[in-house]
């Protein structure tokens, strides 16, 4: 995919670290892909992998090339735990998606977060939801 096709955009930080009008730990890049590190790591590992195009979350994913672009974010953000001697005592990989999962950003990003135990915190603030 040639993502220069697509247009940034100019609100985006992370479309500003694409484009290196942003400082960013770049730690791999190909034509389609971009991983950092993130600025405020939650654990020793914690890289966001990001689609070179701008797609503002998963809610947007609507064509094959996008949900092969997905793909390859997961298998890039795998390699990088390989790469960083993370991939066999494993990792969280966690795509937050609008409002109540949390996402901060309106451009896709995987986070790949790892390095030590992780906690299991996966819970709705409402711990009552269930009754
Ligand atoms: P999310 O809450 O899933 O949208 O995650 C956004 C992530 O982006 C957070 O973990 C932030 O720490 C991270 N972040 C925000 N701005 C930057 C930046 N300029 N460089 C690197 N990471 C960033
Ligand atoms: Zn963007």
């Amino acid at each position: 995919m040639l993502y220069k096709l697509y247009s940034p955009d100019p609100d985006c930080i992370f479309c500003k670290i694409v484009d290196k009008k942003m400082d960013a730990t770049i730690v791999f890049e190909n034509d389609d892909i971009v991983a950092f590190n993130d600025i405020r790591p939650l654990a020793p590992v914690h890289v966001l992998v990001i689609p070179k195009k701008h797609i503002a979350s998963i809610n947007d994913v609507n064509n094959p090339e996008d949900v092969k672009l997905l793909g390859n974010m997961v298998v890039t953000a795998r390699d990088i735990a390989e790469k960083l001697d993370i991939a066999k005592n494993g990792y969280k990989l966690l795509y937050r998606t609008g409002k109540h999962g949390g996402q901060e950003v309106d451009h896709i990003h995987l986070h790949l977060i790892g390095g030590a135990p992780l906690h299991e915190e996966i819970r709705p603030l409402e711990v009552n939801w269930k009754e």
